[in-house]
């Protein structure tokens, strides 16, 4: 899978895909991660891609032309229009099925925005999905890309060591993951519950099942009601 990052700030995105499971799957070709410095398509000389907005109010704002032209580059690049998501707080909040279905596409254009965001003309023109990270303002859209970035990764075969253990965490079965202990069995005087080491897996599983639909009651109550 192949994620054109279209951004100000390329080497902000450069440095984070490089680095652990991440870096490893874009080292094995399993993603790739291709910042696109959307300033190199500007077409004024200085290179300049923002402007005041119309009808005063402070902050600049991202003009369409140089995002429009740098868009159109990574479609002639892939061969196709492609599935073009604008990183913004003005969006529904990114879930684990987005992660999921965005999976499924071999290319997907993440647009990041900066200043007070990008004129609304190019984004009616190009982009398909709009996406929020969270109910907050960040100053740009690199750090949300890099969220999208890894939860999709991680539904890509091949990403993950262990082909299962994407599957069973917090949120695939509308549920928060169950509570999880390691090394060694005793520690602080706190004993790990006897059950995980009875070797019986049927109680195992019906025990972790149990304390997932505990913690989501106790944490996250709303996900029951949509279950
Ligand atoms: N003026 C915009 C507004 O009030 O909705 C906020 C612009 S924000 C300062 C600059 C950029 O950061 C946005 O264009 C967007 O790409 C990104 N951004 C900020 N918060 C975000 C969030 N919660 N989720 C996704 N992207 C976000």
């Amino acid at each position: 899978m192949r994620f054109h990052v279209m951004t100000l700030f390329p080497e902000m995105i450069g440095y984070v895909s490089k680095i652990s499971i991440i870096g490893r799957a874009a080292e094995n070709g399993a993603i790739e991660v291709l910042p696109v410095n959307i300033r190199d398509y500007s077409a004024e000389k200085h290179k300049k891609v923002d402007d005041y907005t119309y009808g005063g109010g402070a902050g600049m704002l991202m003009q369409a032309q140089p995002v429009y032209d740098c868009w159109k580059s990574i479609c002639s690049l892939v061969g196709h229009k492609t599935r073009t998501v604008y990183l913004t707080p003005q969006a529904r909040v990114f879930t684990q099925k987005d992660a999921m279905e965005f999976a499924g596409d071999e290319d997907i254009i993440l647009l990041c925005g900066h200043y007070e965001g990008i004129d609304e003309r190019v984004l009616e023109e190009i982009v398909t999905d709009y996406v929020s990270i969270g109910d907050y303002v960040l100053t740009g859209g690199e750090l949300p890309a890099l969220v999208l970035i890894d939860a999709i990764s991680r539904m890509v075969p091949g990403v993950l060591s262990n082909s299962d253990s994407g599957e069973i965490e917090s949120f695939s079965d509308g549920l928060l993951e169950y509570p999880q202990y390691t090394r060694p069995a005793v520690w602080h005087e706190k004993e790990v519950p006897p059950i995980l080491l009875s070797g019986d897996h049927a109680k195992v599983e019906a025990w972790r099942y149990e304390k997932a639909v505990e913690r989501t009651r106790q944490r996250r109550p709303e996900l029951l009601e949509d279950k």
